[in-house]
């Protein structure tokens, strides 16, 4: 296992904040917005060390800031620049001998695992790594208050922070930073040495906060708690002749078929009325009416998909779905990874949060006496509130 540290530069003035307070010491739901980001860099990589760079004169709000990380708090002059910081950052990890360094702004608060995780994983292969985002707005050029060129966007990056390095071969870099040199960031100080930058996904969570409306956006995106949601969703339907079954996304050689509309997979549309279910938002028969030719023989994976979307432009995630077939045939068992298999490509999810049971009726009722197959399901997912 790589040796991973992280340093935390905090030590800016925040002269583009406005108020009597350095940003990295404004309060964002009951903490500091550097203990916050602390906090969320620890946890998102446990096993590291956090170094946090502060000013020598730092405000009153430092120690409630760093109660508990005593010790790894690495005190530079005031005035310095962000590559000086690093600098002396850099210089107490000569003992630690870090594989790779993970270098973070205090003003961006939410932290992503997975960023982090990409980081470090592309540092196996490059020497520096940072993450990067696209430029979706139209960018043009301004002199003297007068609108200029485009610049086309998409040859155009946002930076970001974590950026990572390899400790080897940065630290000669570091070292060697004139009193005056004055890089944007750690990945220019990189750059300039010529060294391989890997990229990857960004995220836009991780901005920075610069002005003070980004602290209310902050709070905001503090504040936008989420919830759990199950549906519940149930599905019959008739057995008649045929060769071709579909069931759960899978067809099957059972010497029978299913009578319906569409496809008639009894089991994926149980699933999709149980996401419809968590959503609140009506049945299957809401959003593709039996009446509508549209559907007619339709592959029911279009209503599963469909919910999924549903899901995700609410701002949800799925979660987890259990389907429950009942039938007396077919046997549901030699199939039952393929359908879990299919069942999660069709939803995005890992196979371990799909899960497929079969029961029958014990030869009572329609199912047992092979008039119709039933199906039930749940599905589980996080919605944000409101
Ligand atoms: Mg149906």
């Amino acid at each position: 296992m790589a040796i991973i540290a992280q340093i935390l530069v905090a030590a800016g003035s925040g002269a583009r904040f406005e108020g009597d307070i350095p940003k990295q010491y404004a309060e964002l739901g009951g903490k500091t917005v550097l203990r916050r980001t602390l906090d969320n860099l620890r946890a998102a990589l446990p096993d590291t060390r956090v170094f946090v760079i502060v000013h020598a004169d730092g405000d009153h709000r430092l120690a409630e800031s760093l109660n508990g990380f005593e010790g790894m708090t690495i005190t530079v002059p005031g005035g310095v620049t962000r590559c000086q910081s690093v600098r002396a950052g850099m210089a107490t990890l000569e003992d630690l001998e870090p594989d790779y360094v993970l270098i973070h702004d205090a003003a961006r608060p939410f932290v992503s695992a997975k960023v982090m995780a990409d980081l470090v994983a592309m540092l196996e292969t490059h020497s520096a790594a940072v993450p990067v985002l696209p430029v979706v707005d139209a960018v043009k050029t301004v002199q003297d208050d007068i609108l200029g060129e485009d610049v086309p966007r998409s040859s155009l990056r946002r930076m970001q922070t974590p950026q990572g390095l390899r400790y080897k071969e940065v630290k000669p870099l570091y070292q060697s930073l004139t009193k005056d040199a004055d890089f944007a960031d750690d990945i220019a100080i990189a750059q300039n040495a010529g060294l391989t930058i890997g990229m990857v996904k960004g995220d836009e969570r991780t901005f920075k906060i610069t002005w003070p409306e980004d602290l209310e956006k902050a709070a905001r995106m503090l504040n936008s708690e989420t919830y759990m949601a199950t549906g519940s969703g149930f599905d019959v339907h008739r057995i008649e002749k045929g060769d071709s079954l579909w069931l759960c996304g899978i067809e099957i050689a059972a010497g029978f078929s299913l009578q319906g509309h569409s496809d008639a997979d009894v089991g994926l549309h149980a699933l999709a009325d149980a996401i419809y279910g968590a959503l609140a938002e009506g049945d299957i028969g809401d959003h593709f009416p039996p009446t509508d030719d549209r559907w007619k023989g339709a592959e029911s994976h279009v209503f599963l998909s469909h919910a999924k979307d549903r899901v995700l432009s609410r701002g949800g995630s799925l979660q987890h779905v259990d389907i429950t077939l009942i039938c007396e045939k077919p046997k549901v068992k030699p199939h039952r990874d393929a359908m879990r298999a299919r069942i999660a490509e069709l939803l995005g999810l890992t196979v371990n949060r799909v899960s497929v049971k079969a029961t029958t009726t014990e030869k009572l009722g329609f199912t047992g006496r092979g008039e119709g197959i039933a199906a039930q399901a749940t599905a589980t997912i996080e919605l944000p509130d409101g």
